[in-house]
């Protein structure tokens, strides 16, 4: 396993680890209730960034990898699309 390479925060995972090994993620124990899943590629993870459109502004989960994508940044095509097209 390499998460703490992939998503650079052993500590934050190490007491999740044991729940998805031992359950298979059905059931999460209090330790992983801040590890949700990006909204872009489902990528475990517990950052959370607020959309790039200012007038969204959500606060959405983005894996450390989409985030360095500025257009993920965006939570969904439309507030994307909204941005670029001024809409
Ligand atoms: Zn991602
Ligand atoms: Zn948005």
């Amino acid at each position: 396993m390499k998460y703490g390479e992939q998503y650079g925060d052993e500590g934050l995972w190490e007491g999740s680890l044991y729940v998805f090994d031992d359950r298979m993620g059905v059931k999460f124990s209090d330790k992983a209730q801040d590890i949700g899943v990006c909204i872009h590629c489902g990528a475990r993870t517990s950052n959370y960034e607020n959309c790039a459109l200012a007038s969204c502004n959500d606060l959405v989960l983005i894996c450390e990898d989409c985030k360095q994508d500025g257009a993920k940044m965006y939570h969904t095509a439309l507030c994307r699309q909204t941005a670029t097209t001024g809409v």
